[in-house]
């Protein structure tokens, strides 16, 4: 857990979110700023910098990440419309805040 983070107060409960959907390892936002009628960022509660930080050991949350966005989808009625899963990695690919998160973008 890093202090000045934004994702990791949002997990701990410090800053407000619209939070749809959690569990012990994973939550999952609306996106303050949206692109697209439905955008959501699904986060580990677990501070990993980018997914160029994500060691062997986390393979099991991105899984379950995808697994989230799949279900959330589902829920959220944009599956059979599609939607996308993006990750920026650092600042060159667009990445701002460094707390991996994946978005799920859809709803067009
Ligand atoms: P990225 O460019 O991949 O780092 O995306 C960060 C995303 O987080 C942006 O789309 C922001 O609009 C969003 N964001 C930043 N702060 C918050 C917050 N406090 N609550 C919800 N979304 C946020
Ligand atoms: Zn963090």
């Amino acid at each position: 857990m890093e202090k000045e983070c934004a994702f990791c107060q949002i997990v701990r409960g410090e800053k407000p979110a619209d939070i749809v959907f959690q569990n012990e390892s994973v939550v999952v936002f609306k996106d303050i700023r949206p692109h697209a009628p439905v955008h959501l960022l699904i986060v580990p509660k677990k501070h990993i910098r980018s997914l160029n930080d994500l060691a062997e050991q986390d393979q099991e949350v991105l899984s379950e990440m995808i697994l989230i966005a799949r279900k959330v989808a589902q829920e959220k009625e944009i599956s059979n419309s599609g939607y996308r899963i993006v990750f920026n990695v650092e600042r060159g690919g667009g990445q701002v805040i460094f707390h991996l998160h994946m978005h799920l973008l859809g709803g067009w």
